[in-house]
């Protein structure tokens, strides 16, 4: 512990998004701890700081899409669109961070290199790419589920001569794809938003889809004056629905069932549900999510309105041809995404039948034939959820590694804590609700258990608390239960499962038993003295 730039505080936060913004809030003004913020990148924002790509908007709507801690926050802040783009939620973390005065404790461009728990001392040691250190008693991590980017290793990026970016590491000047060709690989929630962006600019555009994906109309519009002060008058109302929901969101899972309504009826349903659109439409019926019976009738549905836009047979076909149950992947939403495929400057190359095998000089190579390009944009995910935590080089008690821990898959307590790993929380990690919940609710319910639990740990004269392997055992059987009552575990390539990053393991990471029951069971640990976990 040498470094001339040693600093030694209460609390050190890895991650200024949604997350670390909020627990530094919580930590530093609501305990009065001395508190800092490690950011890798140049700015607040987490995940929309770096995925700036064409097209980027969050799928959650926006009056559920904030922080919900403050009321007058909720009324001095107001959303301009149903769903909030990714510049427009730039400028709103920017907004709570000014209001808050929380920049003055963060440090912008520190990526985080090794954290490594010290028993002697009960301190974790945290280290920075440019080589600072610092000394912290709890740490928190806020790093986000989604924010490794995953460039496939396909054979011959370095012989392409034109440009390639990945979305989730945007450039923040843009790309003009103006006149270009380009080949887009990836059809997730990111290519399906950013394929009619880049169609409308690019001379061509030609999508490499692997897995044909479901996706159903956002809808997006500008929001009313009416609406607007609507929320304004009801923050509180709209706070508490957010915690009367499955996941988080601002509506209700119908309680009618699919296998029980007359095809007509429920067509009219599906119907109405595609034209108001948005993620609602998983909320149509109640066994979308558990009877393959069920979700046989919104994947019919999703798979003949695809057909019915896209005028071109064979790519109609491609498109349609999907094979994991709707929802079981997380679901996109759109904004003429199908109808892109009419333009005469866009094609669809199915890779599933043609494989991607190398980049040429030129451009994409499958087996079949080279396309030439001349931007390539990687639409190729992330290694989700384990992927941000493992690339910091963790070392708990004994210095034992994260990654040796989680060999096979994610092991924790609450999705909160890892045994052996004292003082270290993770906010929305594996084995919690996360990327299944709409992510501010989520966050906040963390970052306040965690701010709640280092109060009575303070309070108690206590300076330790670390997850029971045993409770960790527990957990890991809840977090495998839930997930198997429902279809999710069916979308075997999917990263909920880990399946999208070679050689990961195949564990279903996030919980699945929904938020109104995970914080229930937080609530009950904390009230029983934090059951489950060693305090000391
Ligand atoms: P993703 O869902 O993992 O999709 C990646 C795409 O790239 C898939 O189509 C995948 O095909 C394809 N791919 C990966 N490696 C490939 C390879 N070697 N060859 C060919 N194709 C390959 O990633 P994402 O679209 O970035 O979305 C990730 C998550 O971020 C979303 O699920 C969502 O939670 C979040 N997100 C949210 C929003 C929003 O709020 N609106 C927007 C964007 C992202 P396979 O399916 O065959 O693996």
């Amino acid at each position: 512990m040498s470094d001339a730039a040693n600093t030694e505080l209460d609390a050190l936060v890895i991650g200024a998004g949604f997350a670390g913004l909020y627990q530094l809030l919580c930590l530093r003004d609501r305990l009065g701890l001395s508190v800092k913020v490690l950011e890798a990148g140049g700015g607040v924002g987490g995940t929309w700081y770096w995925n700036r790509y064409p097209g980027a908007r969050c799928d959650s709507e926006s009056h559920v899409y904030w922080y919900t801690f403050s009321e007058e926050l909720m009324r001095e802040w107001e959303w301009s669109e149903r769903y909030p783009g990714q510049a427009e939620i730039m400028r709103y973390l920017n907004f709570v961070a000014d209001k808050f005065d929380l920049k003055r404790d963060i440090q912008f461009n520190s990526r985080v290199t090794s954290a490594q728990y010290h028993e002697a001392t009960n301190r974790w040691q945290v280290r920075t790419e440019d080589g600072q250190t610092f000394i912290a008693k709890f740490l928190v991590t806020a790093v986000g589920c989604l924010s490794t980017a995953n460039v496939p290793a396909i054979p011959g990026l370095q012989n392409f001569k034109g440009d390639w970016y990945h979305t989730g590491q945007w450039p923040h000047e843009g790309v003009d794809f103006t006149g270009k060709r380009v080949g887009m690989i990836g059809t997730g929630s990111t290519g399906i938003q950013a394929a009619p962006v880049i169609a409308a600019r690019a001379a061509h555009l030609t999508v490499f889809q692997r897995t044909a994906n479901y996706s159903v109309p956002a809808r997006n519009v500008p929001l009313t004056a009416e609406f607007k002060k609507y929320v304004k008058q009801h923050a509180g109302d709209i706070r508490a629905t957010t915690h009367q929901t499955y996941n988080g969101m601002g509506f209700k899972v119908d309680d009618r069932k699919a296998v029980e309504t007359p095809p007509e009826e429920r067509e009219t349903i599906y119907e109405a549900a595609w034209e108001r659109g948005g993620l609602q439409f998983r909320a149509s019926f109640q066994d979308m999510l558990v009877s393959k019976e069920a979700n046989d009738t919104a994947a019919d549905f999703i798979k003949r309105k695809i057909r019915s836009i896209v005028r071109d047979p064979k790519t109609a076909a491609i498109l349609s041809d999907i094979d994991h149950p709707y929802a079981a992947k997380r679901p996109p939403i759109d904004t003429d995404y199908f109808e892109t495929y009419n333009r005469p400057n866009v094609s669809l190359v199915d890779v599933r039948a043609t494989p991607i095998e190398r980049f040429s000089a030129a451009g994409i190579c499958t087996s079949e034939a080279e396309y030439p390009v001349d931007i390539i944009v990687f639409a190729t995910g992330f290694d989700a959820m384990t992927g941000p935590l493992l690339r910091m080089n963790i070392r708990g008690r004994g210095s034992v590694a994260l990654k040796d821990v989680w060999e096979a898959g994610p092991r924790n307590y609450l999705g909160l804590q890892i045994a052996g790993f004292p003082n270290l929380f993770t906010i929305t990690g594996p084995g919690s609700p996360s990327v299944l919940c709409n992510m501010p609710v989520a966050i906040e319910q963390h970052a306040d258990w965690i701010t709640d639990c280092i109060k009575f740990i303070r309070a108690k004269g206590l300076e330790r608390i670390e997850a029971r392997p045993e409770a960790v055992d527990r957990w890991v059987e809840e977090v495998n239960d839930v997930a198997n009552k429902t279809l999710l575990p069916l979308a075997t390539h999917s990263w909920y499962l880990g399946a999208n990053i070679p050689g990961k393991p195949r564990v279903f990471m996030p919980y699945a038993g929904g938020m109104i029951r995970y914080r229930e069971i937080c609530q009950t640990v904390a009230a029983q003295d934090y059951e489950g976990f060693a305090l000391s």
